[in-house]
């Protein structure tokens, strides 16, 4: 049971939504916005989260859409992980989101969902980092589409009011050569130890990792090492486990020294699979 009450709005429109965000949060009702509800529904039961008002995106048309149109991939920000897969428009995608929880709740989690969302793996974000996708924000400042690299360090950097209405991506990403792999400590099911995609664009390996730190990233520096063909295989993968430019995850999961140990077999995998095509 949530132990508060809220009151629930879903608007049709994305003014609707935005103005209604505006004037909740002017009468001190701590809006929030509401994709899937799974994290906000076990967060507030357990008092991790508090709201006087929740406002449903999932009647909105804009959050909504899932097409490939001139030459674009748009997927609304309310499409649910379910979707995505069956769908299937990007492969590498639907491989990171089959992975996440299980398909119950599959059907709920929301691409909007797990990228804004606290929780800190958002595996969905790692083929739209690779693949170098933008993300449309409408607050009450107006509507801005900034590349996800430029949004996201750590988190989103939007305003509490700004919603995500879409990802967009280009065309000629969604049939690039690919790899998706992930370590779990025991289950299938289970958020990451590690997680890695890497996408080959022009000869050269794009690569995001989550779990590995605490906040989904890819590293020009680290994709610098790995294409550096001067080297032999394993001293790429020495070198860049050496670089990885933030503090490794050392918890119950596994501790930093285990995650250095698997992503070593993890970048041997990935180049093995993807070295046909560099
Ligand atoms: C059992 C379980 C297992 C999980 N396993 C994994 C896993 O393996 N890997 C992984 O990456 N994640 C995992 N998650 C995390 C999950 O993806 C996130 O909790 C995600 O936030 C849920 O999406 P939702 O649509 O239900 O979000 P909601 O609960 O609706 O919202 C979560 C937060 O995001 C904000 N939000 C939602 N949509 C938008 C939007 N369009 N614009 C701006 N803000 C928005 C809300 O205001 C809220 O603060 C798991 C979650 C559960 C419950």
């Amino acid at each position: 049971m949530i132990p508060f009450n809220f009151d629930y709005y879903k608007p049709n429109t994305l003014a609707e939504a935005i103005n209604l965000y505006a004037e909740l949060d002017s009468i001190g009702k701590s809006p929030i916005y509401y994709g899937g509800g799974t994290e906000f529904i076990s967060m507030a039961r357990v008092h991790n989260v508090y709201t006087e008002a929740v406002i449903d995106i999932k009647d909105i048309p804009e959050c909504n859409i899932h097409v490939l149109k001139n030459n674009k991939l748009t997927i609304g920000s309310a499409i649910t992980l379910t979707d995505i897969a069956i769908e299937n428009y990007f492969p590498l995608l639907s491989l990171a989101v089959k992975r996440i929880a299980d398909h119950t709740i599959q059907d709920k989690i929301t691409l909007g969902g797990n990228l804004a969302g606290t929780i800190i793996y958002k595996e969905s974000i790692l083929p739209l980092m690779v693949a170098n996708a933008n993300i449309v924000l409408v607050g009450i400042n107006g509507s801005r589409t900034i590349p996800i690299m430029d949004v996201f360090f750590k988190k989103m950097k939007i305003s509490n009011d700004e919603l995500i209405v879409q990802a967009i991506i280009d065309e000629k990403y969604l049939t690039l050569s690919s790899i998706h792999v992930k370590r779990t400590r025991n289950e299938k099911i289970d958020y990451p130890l590690i997680t890695l995609v890497a996408l080959v664009e022009q000869g050269k390996i794009n690569i995001a990792f989550s779990g590995l730190c605490d906040f989904p990233f890819r590293s020009k520096l680290l994709e610098d090492i790995l294409n550096d063909k001067s080297l032999p295989k394993d001293e790429r993968i020495n070198m860049l486990i050496q670089n990885i430019p933030y503090k490794i995850l050392d918890n119950l999961e596994g501790s930093s020294e285990y995650r250095k140990f698997m992503l070593h077999t993890m970048i041997d995998e990935t180049l093995e699979n993807l070295q046909e095509v560099i």
